[in-house]
Protein backbone atom coordinates (compact mmCIF):
# COMPACT_ATOMS: atom_id res chain seq x y z
CA UNK A 1 0.00 0.00 0.00
CA UNK A 2 1.11 3.65 -0.86
CA UNK A 3 0.07 6.73 -0.63
CA UNK A 4 0.84 8.92 -4.08
CA UNK A 5 0.25 12.04 -4.87
CA UNK A 6 -0.84 13.23 -8.17
CA UNK A 7 2.69 14.45 -9.00
CA UNK A 8 3.38 10.84 -8.24
CA UNK A 9 5.30 11.67 -5.24
CA UNK A 10 4.94 9.21 -2.42
CA UNK A 11 4.03 9.91 0.74
CA UNK A 12 5.84 7.96 3.72
CA UNK A 13 6.26 10.28 6.68
CA UNK A 14 4.05 12.29 9.05
CA UNK A 15 4.42 14.91 11.45
CA UNK A 16 2.23 15.37 14.24
CA UNK A 17 2.21 18.49 16.73
CA UNK A 18 0.40 16.86 19.74
CA UNK A 19 0.54 20.67 21.41
CA UNK A 20 1.25 24.08 20.17
CA UNK A 21 2.28 25.33 23.29
CA UNK A 22 5.60 26.25 23.40
CA UNK A 23 8.31 27.35 26.41
CA UNK A 24 10.80 29.19 24.18
CA UNK A 25 9.33 32.36 22.18
CA UNK A 26 12.54 31.96 19.15
CA UNK A 27 12.49 35.11 17.22
CA UNK A 28 12.26 33.25 14.67
CA UNK A 29 9.13 31.86 15.14
CA UNK A 30 6.92 32.76 18.09
CA UNK A 31 5.71 35.48 20.74
CA UNK A 32 2.64 35.17 22.83
CA UNK A 33 2.55 33.40 25.81
CA UNK A 34 2.19 29.63 26.56
CA UNK A 35 -1.18 29.42 26.30
CA UNK A 36 -2.25 26.58 23.47
CA UNK A 37 -4.47 28.48 20.44
CA UNK A 38 -5.64 25.33 19.15
CA UNK A 39 -6.97 22.29 20.96
CA UNK A 40 -4.56 19.53 22.26
CA UNK A 41 -6.25 16.07 21.26
CA UNK A 42 -6.33 12.79 23.34
CA UNK A 43 -3.50 10.74 22.59
CA UNK A 44 -6.09 8.29 21.61
CA UNK A 45 -7.13 10.28 18.86
CA UNK A 46 -3.54 10.83 17.53
CA UNK A 47 -2.83 7.35 17.89
CA UNK A 48 -5.64 6.35 15.68
CA UNK A 49 -5.24 8.88 12.91
CA UNK A 50 -1.29 7.24 13.18
CA UNK A 51 -2.75 3.60 12.80
CA UNK A 52 -4.83 4.77 9.92
CA UNK A 53 -2.24 6.38 8.40
CA UNK A 54 0.40 3.17 8.51
CA UNK A 55 -2.07 1.53 7.30
CA UNK A 56 -1.93 3.52 4.06
CA UNK A 57 1.55 3.17 3.87
CA UNK A 58 3.64 5.80 6.01
CA UNK A 59 6.51 4.40 7.67
CA UNK A 60 8.03 7.12 9.06
CA UNK A 61 6.52 9.25 12.36
CA UNK A 62 7.92 12.88 13.84
CA UNK A 63 6.31 14.07 17.16
CA UNK A 64 6.66 17.54 17.10
CA UNK A 65 4.76 20.61 18.21
CA UNK A 66 4.97 23.57 19.57
CA UNK A 67 7.04 21.83 22.32
CA UNK A 68 5.98 17.88 22.62
CA UNK A 69 7.57 17.40 25.79
CA UNK A 70 5.21 19.68 27.46
CA UNK A 71 2.28 17.69 26.70
CA UNK A 72 1.51 14.82 28.87
CA UNK A 73 0.96 11.59 27.95
CA UNK A 74 4.27 11.90 24.98
CA UNK A 75 6.15 8.88 26.45
CA UNK A 76 2.50 6.99 26.22
CA UNK A 77 2.41 8.23 22.64
CA UNK A 78 5.64 7.11 21.80
CA UNK A 79 4.93 3.38 23.33
CA UNK A 80 2.07 2.77 21.69
CA UNK A 81 3.01 3.89 18.34
CA UNK A 82 6.58 1.99 18.86
CA UNK A 83 3.87 -1.23 18.65
CA UNK A 84 1.92 -0.42 15.33
CA UNK A 85 3.09 -2.52 12.54
CA UNK A 86 2.73 -1.45 8.89
CA UNK A 87 1.16 -3.85 6.31
CA UNK A 88 4.62 -5.79 5.68
CA UNK A 89 4.99 -6.43 9.42
CA UNK A 90 7.89 -3.84 10.39
CA UNK A 91 7.85 -1.45 13.08
CA UNK A 92 7.74 2.30 12.23
CA UNK A 93 10.99 4.93 12.43
CA UNK A 94 9.69 6.94 15.80
CA UNK A 95 11.35 10.56 15.84
CA UNK A 96 11.23 13.12 17.71
CA UNK A 97 11.93 17.48 17.23
CA UNK A 98 12.35 19.14 20.36
CA UNK A 99 13.89 22.28 22.03
CA UNK A 100 15.37 20.50 24.43
CA UNK A 101 14.60 22.43 27.18
CA UNK A 102 12.98 19.21 29.33
CA UNK A 103 14.67 16.37 27.42
CA UNK A 104 17.85 15.38 29.91
CA UNK A 105 15.28 14.10 32.58
CA UNK A 106 12.63 12.63 29.60
CA UNK A 107 15.00 11.06 27.04
CA UNK A 108 15.35 7.60 29.30
CA UNK A 109 11.60 7.42 29.68
CA UNK A 110 11.27 8.23 26.10
CA UNK A 111 14.40 5.54 24.53
CA UNK A 112 12.63 2.38 26.49
CA UNK A 113 9.40 3.42 24.99
CA UNK A 114 10.88 3.07 21.79
CA UNK A 115 12.00 6.52 20.38
CA UNK A 116 14.61 6.27 17.58
CA UNK A 117 15.83 9.87 16.79
CA UNK A 118 15.62 12.76 18.90
CA UNK A 119 16.42 15.94 16.98
CA UNK A 120 16.85 19.03 19.42
CA UNK A 121 16.81 22.80 18.34
CA UNK A 122 19.82 25.01 19.29
CA UNK A 123 20.41 28.66 17.23
CA UNK A 124 23.58 29.54 19.30
CA UNK A 125 26.32 27.72 21.09
CA UNK A 126 27.09 30.67 22.70
CA UNK A 127 24.74 30.88 25.91
CA UNK A 128 23.91 34.54 26.26
CA UNK A 129 23.35 34.50 21.96
CA UNK A 130 21.10 31.71 23.03
CA UNK A 131 18.98 33.84 25.54
CA UNK A 132 18.57 36.33 23.04
CA UNK A 133 17.06 33.80 19.94
CA UNK A 134 14.82 31.97 22.43
CA UNK A 135 14.00 34.54 25.22
CA UNK A 136 14.16 32.30 27.86
CA UNK A 137 17.26 33.29 29.99
CA UNK A 138 18.02 29.96 31.43
CA UNK A 139 17.74 27.26 28.56
CA UNK A 140 21.04 26.96 27.44
CA UNK A 141 22.61 24.61 30.21
CA UNK A 142 19.25 22.51 29.86
CA UNK A 143 19.12 22.17 26.36
CA UNK A 144 22.92 20.92 26.12
CA UNK A 145 22.52 18.31 28.98
CA UNK A 146 19.92 17.16 26.93
CA UNK A 147 21.64 16.73 24.13
CA UNK A 148 24.22 15.06 26.18
CA UNK A 149 21.58 12.83 27.46
CA UNK A 150 19.83 11.65 24.53
CA UNK A 151 23.74 10.39 23.44
CA UNK A 152 24.11 8.40 26.36
CA UNK A 153 21.18 6.71 26.12
CA UNK A 154 22.20 5.88 22.70
CA UNK A 155 19.86 7.77 20.61
CA UNK A 156 21.91 7.96 17.32
CA UNK A 157 22.10 10.05 14.96
CA UNK A 158 21.43 12.97 18.02
CA UNK A 159 20.65 16.02 15.08
CA UNK A 160 20.56 19.55 16.20
CA UNK A 161 18.81 22.12 14.34
CA UNK A 162 20.11 26.09 13.92
CA UNK A 163 17.90 28.20 11.95
CA UNK A 164 20.22 31.17 11.11
CA UNK A 165 19.28 34.53 10.72
CA UNK A 166 21.41 37.76 9.64
CA UNK A 167 22.21 39.97 12.05
CA UNK A 168 21.40 37.07 14.97
CA UNK A 169 23.55 34.17 14.66
CA UNK A 170 25.10 34.06 11.35
CA UNK A 171 28.72 34.06 13.33
CA UNK A 172 27.76 31.00 15.30
CA UNK A 173 28.31 28.92 11.91
CA UNK A 174 31.54 27.92 12.52
CA UNK A 175 31.55 27.51 16.23
CA UNK A 176 28.46 25.02 15.41
CA UNK A 177 31.07 23.25 13.09
CA UNK A 178 33.48 22.72 15.67
CA UNK A 179 30.07 21.75 18.06
CA UNK A 180 29.33 18.82 16.02
CA UNK A 181 32.93 17.40 16.06
CA UNK A 182 33.56 18.13 19.62
CA UNK A 183 29.87 16.76 20.42
CA UNK A 184 29.14 13.62 18.07
CA UNK A 185 26.54 15.11 16.60
CA UNK A 186 25.07 15.97 13.11
CA UNK A 187 23.66 19.60 13.40
CA UNK A 188 22.06 20.67 10.38
CA UNK A 189 21.27 24.69 9.74
CA UNK A 190 17.75 25.52 8.43
CA UNK A 191 17.25 28.36 6.03
CA UNK A 192 15.14 30.71 7.83
CA UNK A 193 11.61 30.68 6.17
CA UNK A 194 8.25 33.08 6.21
CA UNK A 195 6.64 31.33 9.22
CA UNK A 196 7.29 33.20 11.91
CA UNK A 197 4.70 35.52 14.06
CA UNK A 198 6.70 38.72 13.72
CA UNK A 199 6.68 38.97 10.34
CA UNK A 200 10.27 39.90 10.42
CA UNK A 201 11.23 37.38 7.56
CA UNK A 202 12.69 39.20 3.97
CA UNK A 203 15.27 37.66 1.59
CA UNK A 204 18.06 39.21 3.19
CA UNK A 205 17.96 37.87 6.67
CA UNK A 206 18.06 34.56 4.96
CA UNK A 207 21.44 32.96 5.72
CA UNK A 208 21.45 30.56 2.28
CA UNK A 209 22.94 27.26 1.92
CA UNK A 210 26.14 28.55 -0.50
CA UNK A 211 26.93 30.80 1.86
CA UNK A 212 26.89 28.45 4.83
CA UNK A 213 29.13 26.10 2.82
CA UNK A 214 31.65 29.17 2.46
CA UNK A 215 32.24 30.24 5.41
CA UNK A 216 32.55 26.51 7.28
CA UNK A 217 35.06 25.57 4.67
CA UNK A 218 36.82 28.84 5.60
CA UNK A 219 37.31 26.43 8.80
CA UNK A 220 37.81 23.00 7.16
CA UNK A 221 36.96 22.02 3.77
CA UNK A 222 33.54 20.05 2.99
CA UNK A 223 32.69 17.18 1.16
CA UNK A 224 29.56 16.47 0.19
CA UNK A 225 27.70 13.49 0.95
CA UNK A 226 25.11 11.59 -0.74
CA UNK A 227 21.80 12.03 0.57
CA UNK A 228 18.59 10.09 0.61
CA UNK A 229 15.96 11.94 -2.59
CA UNK A 230 13.23 12.64 -0.04
CA UNK A 231 15.73 13.82 2.51
CA UNK A 232 15.37 17.46 3.72
CA UNK A 233 18.79 17.98 4.42
CA UNK A 234 22.15 18.08 2.14
CA UNK A 235 24.88 16.68 4.09
CA UNK A 236 28.44 17.14 4.66
CA UNK A 237 31.12 15.96 6.47
CA UNK A 238 34.78 17.78 7.25
CA UNK A 239 37.88 16.05 5.15
CA UNK A 240 39.28 14.64 7.81
CA UNK A 241 36.12 12.53 8.38
CA UNK A 242 35.32 14.03 11.38
CA UNK A 243 31.84 15.70 12.40
CA UNK A 244 28.88 15.79 9.86
CA UNK A 245 26.82 18.89 9.19
CA UNK A 246 23.52 19.30 7.15
CA UNK A 247 21.87 22.37 5.31
CA UNK A 248 17.92 22.69 4.65
CA UNK A 249 17.66 24.96 1.83
CA UNK A 250 14.43 25.21 1.15
CA UNK A 251 14.12 29.07 0.29
CA UNK A 252 18.00 28.59 -1.82
CA UNK A 253 17.24 25.33 -3.17
CA UNK A 254 14.11 24.00 -2.67
CA UNK A 255 13.35 20.52 -3.00
CA UNK A 256 9.24 20.32 -3.12
CA UNK A 257 9.62 17.84 -6.18
CA UNK A 258 11.10 15.00 -3.51
CA UNK A 259 8.73 16.14 -0.56
CA UNK A 260 7.41 12.68 1.26
CA UNK A 261 5.68 14.38 3.98
CA UNK A 262 2.33 15.64 5.43
CA UNK A 263 1.88 17.30 8.55
CA UNK A 264 -0.97 16.18 11.43
CA UNK A 265 -1.55 19.76 13.62
CA UNK A 266 -2.42 19.31 17.17
CA UNK A 267 -5.72 20.05 16.38
CA UNK A 268 -6.33 16.96 13.36
CA UNK A 269 -6.03 19.29 10.69
CA UNK A 270 -3.98 17.93 7.73
CA UNK A 271 -1.52 19.74 5.88
CA UNK A 272 0.07 19.03 2.68
CA UNK A 273 2.30 21.47 2.77
CA UNK A 274 4.25 24.14 5.58
CA UNK A 275 2.78 26.63 3.12
CA UNK A 276 -1.07 25.57 2.57
CA UNK A 277 -3.15 28.42 2.49
CA UNK A 278 -5.82 25.60 4.06
CA UNK A 279 -5.94 22.24 6.21
CA UNK A 280 -8.12 19.22 5.87
CA UNK A 281 -10.18 18.08 9.02
CA UNK A 282 -9.20 14.93 9.81
CA UNK A 283 -10.34 15.19 13.71
CA UNK A 284 -13.50 16.67 12.22
CA UNK A 285 -14.11 13.33 10.13
CA UNK A 286 -13.51 11.43 13.79
CA UNK A 287 -16.02 13.30 15.36
CA UNK A 288 -18.87 12.55 13.22
CA UNK A 289 -18.01 9.15 13.46
CA UNK A 290 -16.08 7.87 10.26
CA UNK A 291 -14.95 5.01 10.16
CA UNK A 292 -11.28 3.46 9.76
CA UNK A 293 -11.86 2.92 5.96
CA UNK A 294 -13.46 6.44 5.52
CA UNK A 295 -10.74 8.32 7.20
CA UNK A 296 -8.52 6.40 4.65
CA UNK A 297 -10.25 7.59 1.68
CA UNK A 298 -10.15 10.98 3.08
CA UNK A 299 -6.71 10.48 3.49
CA UNK A 300 -6.09 9.93 -0.01
CA UNK A 301 -8.11 12.47 -1.24
CA UNK A 302 -6.14 14.92 0.61
CA UNK A 303 -2.95 13.93 -0.31
CA UNK A 304 -4.14 14.01 -4.34
CA UNK A 305 -4.31 18.05 -3.13
CA UNK A 306 -0.72 18.12 -1.61
CA UNK A 307 0.51 21.61 -3.41
CA UNK A 308 3.12 21.00 -6.29
CA UNK A 309 5.90 23.59 -4.29
CA UNK A 310 6.00 26.41 -2.13
CA UNK A 311 6.16 29.84 -3.65
CA UNK A 312 8.61 32.12 -0.81
CA UNK A 313 10.24 34.83 -2.16
CA UNK A 314 7.74 35.09 -5.28
CA UNK A 315 5.65 37.93 -5.96
CA UNK A 316 2.71 35.84 -6.22
CA UNK A 317 3.49 34.44 -2.44
CA UNK A 318 0.92 34.03 0.03
CA UNK A 319 1.60 33.53 3.90
CA UNK A 320 0.42 30.42 5.55
CA UNK A 321 -2.94 29.91 7.27
CA UNK A 322 -0.94 28.98 10.38
CA UNK A 323 2.47 30.25 11.50
CA UNK A 324 4.88 27.13 12.38
CA UNK A 325 4.27 26.80 16.08
CA UNK A 326 0.53 25.97 14.71
CA UNK A 327 1.50 23.73 12.38
CA UNK A 328 4.58 21.31 13.66
CA UNK A 329 7.84 21.91 12.12
N1 LIG B 1 9.55 23.03 19.95
C1 LIG B 1 10.24 22.09 19.14
C2 LIG B 1 11.59 22.61 18.73
O1 LIG B 1 11.94 23.73 19.13
O2 LIG B 1 12.29 21.91 18.03
C3 LIG B 1 9.46 21.56 17.94
C4 LIG B 1 8.68 22.55 17.15
S1 LIG B 1 9.64 23.70 16.22
C5 LIG B 1 8.36 24.61 15.41
C6 LIG B 1 10.31 22.66 14.94
C7 LIG B 1 11.46 23.20 14.15
O3 LIG B 1 11.02 24.28 13.36
C8 LIG B 1 12.61 23.72 15.00
O4 LIG B 1 13.81 23.09 14.63
C9 LIG B 1 12.64 25.19 14.66
O5 LIG B 1 13.93 25.70 14.71
C10 LIG B 1 12.06 25.22 13.27
N2 LIG B 1 11.49 26.52 12.88
C11 LIG B 1 10.58 27.24 13.56
N3 LIG B 1 10.29 28.39 12.90
C12 LIG B 1 11.04 28.38 11.77
C13 LIG B 1 11.19 29.28 10.67
N4 LIG B 1 10.52 30.43 10.59
N5 LIG B 1 12.05 28.93 9.67
C14 LIG B 1 12.76 27.77 9.74
N6 LIG B 1 12.64 26.88 10.74
C15 LIG B 1 11.80 27.18 11.75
Amino acid sequence: MVLVDKFGREITDVRISITDRCNYKCVYCRTGNEGALYADLPIADYLRMSRVLIGLGIRKVRITGGEPLLRKGVVDFVRELSRLRTPQGERLDIAMTTNGHLLAEMVQPLKDAGLDRVTVSMDAVDPDRFARITRVANGYDNVLAGIRAARQVGLSPVKVNCVLMRGFNEDQIIPFGMFAREEGVVVRFIEFMPLEEERVWSPDVVVTLDEIVRRMSEYRPLIEIAHERSETARRYRFDDGIGEIGIIAPVSHPFCGHCSRIRITSDGKIRTCLFSIWDHDLHGQMRRGASDAELAEFIRGVVQRKEQRHHIGEPDFVPASRTMVHIGG
